[in-house]
Parts: C-alpha cells; sequence; structure tokens
C-alpha cells in the first residue's frame, strides 16, 4: 500500500510542478506542451498520469518525440517579425537592436504593438498576443 501512496504523492507534486509552469507561461501568451519522457504505454501509471494531464487538466500532451518535432515546426516562425517578409526571403538587414517585431512572425501581418515601463507585447488579429 505505501508504494501507491508514494507514487500518488509524486504524480501529484508533478502534476502542480506542470500546472504551475504552464501557467507562467499562458501568463505571458506562450503556448506550450507537455512531453511525456520516456512514457511507455504498457505501463498503467504513465497512462494514468497522461489521461490526467490531458482529460482533466484539457492539457496538450505529446509522448513521442515526432509528434514534439510536428509541434515545433507548426510554430516555427515563417515570417521576420521586423519587415513581415517570409523567412526565406529576409536577409536580416532589417533587424535594428532594441526595436520590436512589427509584424506577425506566423502569419506577416502587421502586429499592434503595446508598451509600459516594464513589458512588451504584440497582438496579432489572426494569432493572438505572443511576446515581442
Ligand atoms: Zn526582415
Ligand atoms: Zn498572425
Amino acid at each position: 500500500m505505501a508504494p501507491s501512496i508514494t507514487a500518488a504523492s509524486g504524480l501529484a507534486a508533478r502534476h502542480f510542478s506542470v500546472a504551475d509552469s504552464l501557467a507562467r507561461l499562458a501568463a505571458v501568451g506562450l503556448n506550450a506542451v507537455v512531453y511525456l519522457n520516456r512514457y511507455d504505454d504498457g505501463d498503467d501509471l504513465h497512462r494514468r498520469n497522461r489521461a490526467w494531464l490531458a482529460d482533466s487538466d484539457g492539457l496538450s500532451v505529446l509522448t513521442s518525440i515526432s509528434a514534439l518535432v510536428e509541434w515545433t515546426l507548426g510554430r516555427a516562425p515563417l515570417h521576420c517579425g521586423y519587415c513581415g517578409k517570409p523567412v526565406t526571403e529576409c536577409d536580416s538587414s532589417c533587424t535594428r537592436p532594441l526595436d520590436l517585431d512589427r509584424f506577425c512572425v506566423r502569419c506577416g501581418r502587421r502586429v499592434v504593438v503595446s508598451l509600459s515601463p516594464v513589458r512588451h507585447s504584440a497582438r496579432c488579429k489572426v494569432h493572438g498576443t505572443h511576446c515581442a
């Protein structure tokens, strides 16, 4: 009985850490995914942990490197944040030190930039807020 209690505590502690980390990323407009390293679908504890994160919390949970690569490539910058051109057409001569992104790196549309003394952000009307 003691090992199952220990496992349950471990899951709770791990779950809190994951949820806390994702909440901090979401607070600054960053999307994140949970990757379960060395996931074994034949292990009941792994399956229940995955189901807990995905079903109870609605988190995106990945269990393979290929799925993680696809997820990452799907979010890679497609446009230059300074000039809005596709990244394959920009030679980075548009980059200026301390200047903010003025274009969405996903679609190349001009973004609305908000500045405050401690933070700045940019909002694309299609892709929402992301840190500039
Ligand atoms: Zn550029
Ligand atoms: Zn966009």
